[in-house]
C-alpha cells in the first residue's frame, strides 16, 4: 500500500494546549502494525493529560480508544491483513516484572500506553505492537471505537463477579455508566436502579435496560423506600468523592461495593469501618483493564452492550480541544465524544 510520509495530527504540546500539526508518519517496527484510525473517542484521561497530569512527556498525541484498519504490519507480525478493521488494547506491557508475571498486566512497572506515554489516536495514523491488536472486522467503527472504555469495564466485572440474579445500584448515567449498566445486566445483574443528575440520561439509561431511575436530588428517600435493605451491588461511574462517600449506606449485608470512577488523586472520603465490618462487605477497585478486550467485542457483538446511542458528538482532528476541555461533557444531554481523522468540517481549518 502506498502511503504518505507524513500525516495530521492533534498534539498536546504544553498544559492546556492543543496544536494540529503535519507530523512524520509513525515508524512500524518488525512487531508493529500500523493503522489509519477510523475513529477515536474521547475519554476523561485526555482531559487529565491536557491539565499535564500522569507526567506526560510532551509534544504528545493523545488518544487511546482506537478502532482503524491496518495498512502495514512489521516483518515478525503473523494473522492480521492489510484492510482488516482493528482496535487497540492501549496498555502496553514488558512481560516480565512481577506485576506481568502475576498476570496483572494492566498494572506492569515499566507502563507504557498508545495515547498516553506514547502516540495516540488522534490522528490520521498510529502504530502499536501486534500483540495488543484485536481483529473487529465484523463490528462498525462506531461500535468498536467502545471496544476500550468497555473493556475497562469488563475488568471491572472480571474483578466484581456479580451472583446470577442480583441487584445493583448504579450511581452515574455517562458514556461509562451507561457500559457498565448493560455489562452488569448481561453478567447476572437482574435488576439494577441508575442514579443521575439529568433526566435525559435517565431516560437514556431506561431505553438501555435500566429497571428504575432516580434523580440524584430525591434519590435517598426513593431508593430507601424501594430497596428499604440495600442493594447486592453498588457502584459508580462518576469519580465524585461524596457519591462514592456514599455508597456503603445502599449495600445489603454481605453486599459489594465496586469504585469504578476516577476520583481526584488527592481526594479522601469518610467511610464507617464499623459499617464495612457489620454488613460483611467488600469493596473492590478497578483499574484500567486486563486481557479484557475480548469479553468486551464479545458484549459488543451479541448486541448485550448497545453503543450507538452513547455517540452525541463526532468531530473533526480540529475540534478536539472543544471536546477535551469538557465544553461538550458539560452540556445537558452529551454522553460521548468520538473523533473523526478523515472528517473535514466545511469551513473549519483542518
Ligand atoms: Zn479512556
Ligand atoms: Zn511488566
Amino acid at each position: 500500500m502506498n502511503l504518505p510520509s507524513t500525516m495530521r495530527a492533534a498534539l498536546i504540546t504544553a498544559p492546556h494546549t492543543i496544536e494540529h500539526q503535519e507530523v512524520p508518519l509513525p515508524e512500524v517496527g518488525p512487531d508493529d502494525v500500523l493503522i489509519q484510525v477510523e475513529l477515536a473517542g474521547v475519554c476523561g484521561t485526555d482531559a487529565h493529560l491536557l491539565e499535564g497530569h500522569f507526567h506526560a512527556k510532551l509534544p504528545l498525541i493523545p488518544g487511546h480508544e482506537i478502532v482503524g484498519k491496518v495498512v502495514a504490519l512489521g516483518g515478525n507480525v503473523r494473522g492480521f491483513s492489510e484492510g482488516q478493521r482493528v482496535v487497540l488494547d492501549p496498555d502496553l506491557n514488558c512481560g516480565t516484572c512481577i506485576m506481568c508475571q502475576k498476570g496483572m498486566r494492566h498494572q506492569c512497572l515499566h507502563y507504557e500506553a498508545v495515547g498516553v506515554t506514547r502516540a495516540g489516536g488522534f490522528a490520521e495514523y498510529v502504530v502499536a505492537p501486534s500483540n495488543v491488536v484485536y481483529d473487529a472486522s465484523d463490528l462498525a467503527p462506531e461500535e468498536a471505537v467502545f471496544a476500550e472504555p468497555l473493556g475497562c469495564v469488563a475488568w471491572g466485572i472480571t474483578r466484581l463477579k456479580p451472583e446470577p440474579g442480583s441487584t445493583a445500584l448504579l450511581y452515574g448515567a455517562g458514556g461509562i455508566g451507561l457500559l457498565l449498566m448493560q455489562a452488569l445486566k448481561a453478567s447476572g445483574v437482574s435488576e439494577i436502579a441508575v442514579v443521575d443528575t439529568q433526566t435525559e440520561r435517565l431516560n437514556l439509561a431506561r431505553k438501555l435496560g435500566a429497571d428504575h431511575t432516580f434523580l440524584a436530588s430525591e434519590a435517598d428517600e426513593q431508593i430507601k423506600a424501594l430497596f428499604p435493605h440495600g442493594f447486592d451491588i453498588v457502584t459508580e461511574a462518576t469519580g465524585v468523592a461524596k457519591v462514592q462517600q456514599h455508597m456503603v449506606q445502599h449495600a445489603i449485608p454481605g453486599g459489594k461495593i465496586l469504585v469504578f470512577g476516577v476520583a481526584p488523586e488527592d481526594v479522601t472520603i469518610e467511610v464507617s469501618p464499623y459499617e464495612i465490618f457489620r454488613k460483611d462487605l467488600t469493596v473492590l477497585g478497578s483499574f484500567s483493564l486486563n486481557s479484557t478486550i475480548p469479553l468486551a467485542l464479545r458484549w459488543l457483538r451479541s448486541g448485550q452492550v448497545k453503543v450507538r446511542d452513547l455517540i452525541t458528538d463526532t468531530l473533526p482532528l480540529s475540534g478536539l480541544s472543544e471536546a477535551i476541555d469538557q465544553k461538550i461533557a458539560a452540556r445537558a444531554g452529551s454522553i460521548k465524544a468520538i473523533v473523526s481523522p478523515t472528517l473535514i468540517l466545511e469551513g473549519a481549518p483542518s
